[in-house]
C-alpha cells in the first residue's frame, strides 16, 4: 500500500525535473521555433546523460579505465552544454554541440580505435546540424565538417594504429549503434512532436486572428456604411432648414412676411428632424457587442409590462397591446426595451385600424427561444421584407409617418449581436407579425 501511494509521487518528481529542465534558458521573447530548439537540446542532453551514465557503469564494474574516461569525458561536456543552455549562451552551446563534441569524439575515437563503435555519433551530429541552427549556411557548413571528421577517422583507422586500441566484442559495437540510432530517433520524435505543437498553436492564433479580422472588416464596413448613411440621411433635414432660411432671409429683405409662419415651420421640422436622427444614430452605435453586454435575467412580461403603461398614455382608449407568459432571458436589459420598444410602437404607429392592437406571444423549446409581435396595421410589401432592417430605411415620408428608419436597424443590431435572429411575415393591408429567436446554449 506504501509503495504505491509512493509511485506517483516519485513519477510526478521525475516529470517534473524534466519539465524544469526542459525549459532551462527559455526566453520568452523567443521566437517559438527557437524555443523549440532549446527545448529539445535540453530534452536532447538529458537522455544521452542517461543512456552514457547507463554506460559509464557498465565500465565500473569490472572497472575499465579507457571505457569508463571516455564516457565521463561525454558527460562532463553534456553538463556543460546544459549549463550553457541554463545561462541563455544558447548560440555557444550549439556550437560547441556541433564543433567541440564532434572533435572529442573524433579524439577518442583516435585514441582508442575503431572498436568503441564511436563513429555512429557523427550521424547525431549531422543530423543536430540541421536541427539546431537557424542559418542554411551554418547548417551545412556544420554538416560538412561533421561528416568530414567521419571520414577521416574511417580514413584514419584503416591507415593507422590507435594509440591505446580497445577491445570490445562486436556485440558491443551493436550495441553503440542501438544506441546512437535511439538517440537520433528521440531527438527526432521531441523535435517533431514540437512541431506538431507549434502548428497546433499556430492553428489556433490563425483561427482567432481569422474570427478578429473578420470582425474588424465587419465593423470596418458598418461603419463606412454607417458614415455614408449618417451623412446623406442628416443631409436631407439641414438642406431642409438651408433653403428655407434662404427664403426668409430674402422675404424679409423684400418685407414680404405672409409666408413666415410657414417657412420657420419648415425650418423648425426640419431641426426636429435632425434632433431625432442625431439621437437615434447615437442609439444605434451604442449597441454594443455581445462580449460587452452587462448581460442579466430580464423578465420580458416587465418589459413589456412597462412598454405598454408609457405608450398608452399617447394613445386614445382604441389600443389594446396584450401579451400571453413571456420568458427571462439572460440578456442586457436596456436593449430589450429598446428593441420591444421599437416593434410595440411600430405595430401602432403604422397602424390605421380604428381598434389598433399589439399581440405578444412566445413559444420555446429548451433549445431555442422564439418571440413573435404581431399587430393588425398597414402591412409591408413583401418587396421590402428585408431591406427595412437596412439604415434609415423608411417607407414612408416624414409627412406621412413621423420616423427616422432607425428603429428595425437598431432591432436587427440587438438581435444579431445576441446571435438571434429576426425576421417577418406580412402582406399590405394585413397587418405585420416579426419574429425574434434565440437560441438557447
Ligand atoms: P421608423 O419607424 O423610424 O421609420 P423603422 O426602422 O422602425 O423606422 O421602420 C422602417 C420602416 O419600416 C418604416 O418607415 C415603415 O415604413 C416600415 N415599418 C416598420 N414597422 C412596421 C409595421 N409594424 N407595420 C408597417 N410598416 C412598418
Amino acid at each position: 500500500m506504501e509503495n504505491n501511494r509512493k509511485q506517483p509521487n516519485i513519477i510526478q518528481k521525475l516529470k517534473n525535473i524534466w519539465a524544469k529542465i526542459s525549459i532551462y534558458g527559455i526566453e520568452d521573447d523567443a521566437s517559438y521555433i527557437e524555443k523549440i530548439r532549446v527545448r529539445v537540446l535540453n530534452q536532447g542532453i538529458i537522455i544521452v546523460l542517461l543512456i552514457q551514465s547507463s554506460v559509464l557503469l557498465t565500465h565500473v564494474f569490472p572497472f575499465e579505465f579507457q571505457g569508463f574516461l571516455s564516457r565521463l569525458i561525454i558527460i562532463i561536456v553534456l553538463l556543460l552544454l546544459l549549463e550553457l543552455n541554463k545561462r541563455k549562451r544558447h548560440k555557444t552551446s550549439r556550437l560547441a554541440l556541433n564543433i567541440i563534441m564532434p572533435l572529442m569524439i573524433l579524439a577518442i575515437g583516435i585514441t582508442y580505435g575503431a572498436k568503441t563503435g564511436i563513429q555512429y555519433n557523427f550521424l547525431t551530429f549531422i543530423l543536430t546540424s540541421f536541427f539546431f541552427h537557424e542559418k542554411l549556411s551554418t547548417k551545412l557548413s556544420l554538416a560538412f565538417f561533421n561528416f568530414s571528421l567521419f571520414l577521416f577517422l574511417k580514413y584514419y583507422w584503416t591507415n593507422y594504429d590507435s594509440f591505446m586500441p580497445l577491445e570490445v566484442s562486436s556485440f558491443f559495437e551493436l550495441v553503440t549503434f542501438t544506441i546512437t540510432a535511439a538517440v537520433i530517433m528521440s531527438i527526432m520524435y521531441i523535435f517533431l512532436n514540437q512541431i506538431e505543437e507549434y502548428n497546433r498553436a499556430n492553428k489556433k492564433l490563425l483561427k482567432t486572428l481569422e474570427h478578429n479580422n473578420n470582425k474588424l472588416k465587419t465593423a470596418n464596413e458598418e461603419l463606412e456604411r454607417f458614415a455614408y448613411i449618417a451623412s446623406h440621411d442628416l443631409k436631407t433635414p439641414l438642406r431642409t432648414i438651408i433653403s428655407f432660411t434662404g427664403l426668409l432671409e430674402r422675404d424679409f429683405k423684400r418685407n414680404k412676411l405672409d409666408s413666415f409662419p410657414d417657412y420657420f415651420n419648415y425650418v423648425k421640422e426640419g431641426a426636429k428632424q435632425m434632433d431625432n436622427l442625431i439621437s437615434s444614430t447615437l442609439e444605434y452605435s451604442k449597441v454594443k457587442h455581445e462580449d460587452n453586454l452587462n448581460k442579466e435575467a430580464v423578465d420580458l412580461n416587465i418589459v413589456v409590462d412597462n412598454i405598454k403603461i408609457n405608450l398608452l398614455q399617447n394613445y386614445e382608449n382604441n389600443v389594446i397591446i396584450e401579451k400571453n407568459d413571456l420568458p427571462i432571458i439572460w440578456a442586457e436589459k436596456g436593449q430589450m426595451i429598446l428593441l420591444f420598444q421599437n416593434l410595440i410602437e411600430n405595430g401602432l404607429k403604422y397602424n390605421k385600424n380604428e381598434n389598433k392592437s399589439v399581440h405578444i406571444t412566445s413559444n420555446s423549446t429548451p433549445k431555442r427561444m422564439l418571440i413573435t409581435i404581431k399587430d393588425n396595421g398597414i402591412g409591408i410589401n413583401k418587396e421590402y421584407h428585408e431591406q427595412i432592417f437596412n439604415m434609415f430605411k423608411r417607407l414612408h415620408t416624414s409627412h406621412e409617418y413621423e420616423g427616422t428608419g432607425l428603429g428595425l436597424a437598431i432591432c436587427k443590431k440587438i438581435v444579431d449581436r445576441m446571435n438571434g435572429r429576426i425576421w417577418l411575415e406580412s402582406e399590405e393591408g394585413k397587418g405585420t407579425t416579426f419574429f425574434i429567436e434565440f437560441i438557447i446554449d
